[in-house]
């Protein structure tokens, strides 16, 4: 028989390990310790498991592309060790975090779990228990020894997410994330069911794990919207050291065809600057072309960002980047789906 499987859990800060003080009403965080003393339900679970833990639990809002280097090194160096890994993250930057890690670890084989809470784990009627149980047991799936698993997803709520896929949609639902445009991976009722045809496709031969941990923050997000004006955009543009943009766009990928709004755009990308289309709409992706408001955008060479997300979008040029890729190269990489982040 098998050994039981062997889970790290990774704690990074967020609600679900914070405790209300009662006395001033404000949640603070608990220790690691704390947090598990606190789900007597885990010495149940059929897996063996460990914590680990970030040496400040922070609030997710203060995430950064150094504390992504940290969980990837914390997965690198626990990668042989154990069978599957659970991260809890704050939820606000939840999507952000576990799309950089998607990116960041290459030839993944084995499952990288992100969840947390709305509620936090000491209170009554906690999201936290749920989401942290059902994470582990996703994570420990095995089949001929294999894990079920093999990418980095996201549990809130009943349902497991390709993490890149995901963005937070509600601040006080339980259900705080979507994945519109990519169906769930497993879903949690009386049974955990998980719909193959969504997973990723296993590799066919094992190319050990790759950890890329150099992402390159020069990059920025523009949201249109009616009224933008041209000293706004021109400051944008000429940020000194920008080298990519994000370009959240109207519906299929739409933008203004002002003769100014266009000529801008066209300076700033025969300069060196790689803007990338991204609907801002929360499902479907850009069509470039379809309409004629995008049309001049296809012809100047925007890169395409199909239907990703804005989160898997920028953590995906901070990789890019990351690596040295610009120009063409950076628009092929960009517009190829890496680790199923997009159509
Ligand atoms: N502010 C918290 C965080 O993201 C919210 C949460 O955990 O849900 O760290």
């Amino acid at each position: 028989m098998k050994d039981k499987t062997n889970i790290l859990l990774i704690y990074t800060g967020g609600t679900i390990g914070m405790i209300k003080d009662y006395k001033t009403g404000a949640l603070k965080a608990f220790n690691f310790k704390e947090l598990i003393a606190n789900i007597p339900e885990l010495n149940q679970l059929d897996c063996k498991l460990k914590g680990i833990s970030f040496e400040e639990p922070i609030d997710s809002s203060n995430m950064n592309p150094e504390h992504w280097a940290t969980i990837a090194t914390m997965i690198e160096d626990n990668y042989e060790q154990y069978d599957g890994f659970v991260v809890l993250h704050g939820s606000d930057t939840m999507s952000y975090s576990a799309s950089a890690l998607s990116f960041m670890l290459e030839n993944l084989a084995k499952p990288v779990i992100f969840t947390g809470s709305q509620l936090p784990i000491g209170d009554l009627r906690t999201d936290a228990k749920e989401n942290l149980i059902t994470s582990i047991q996703i994570a420990a799936l095995q089949e001929n020894g294999r894990p079920v698993v093999q990418e980095v997803g996201l549990y809130f709520e009943y349902k497991l997410y390709r993490a890149n896929r995901t963005t937070k949609i509600n601040a006080e639902h339980f259900e705080a994330f979507a994945s519109l445009n990519h169906p769930p991976l497993v879903e949690s009722g009386v049974y955990l069911n998980v719909h193959y045809a969504n997973l990723l496709k296993r590799p066919t031969h094992n190319k050990p794990l790759q950890v890329h941990k150099v992402m390159d923050d020069n990059i920025a997000v523009l949201k249109l919207f009616p009224g933008l004006n041209r000293s706004v955009l021109k400051s944008i543009l000429g940020i000194p050291g920008l080298k990519a943009l994000v370009l959240e766009t109207y519906g299929a990928g739409n933008a203004p065809m002002y003769e100014w709004f266009l000529q801008e755009l066209k300076n700033a990308v025969s300069g060196g600057l790689l803007i990338i289309n991204v609907t801002q709409c929360s499902g479907g992706g850009v069509a470039m072309g379809h309409y004629e408001t995008s049309e001049k955008l296809k012809e100047m060479q925007l890169v395409n960002g199909k239907d990703i997300t804005t989160e898997a979008a920028i953590t995906k040029a901070m990789y890019l980047l990351g690596h040295k890729i610009y120009g063409e190269h950076f628009k092929k990489n960009f517009e190829t789906s890496l680790r199923g982040e997009m159509h």
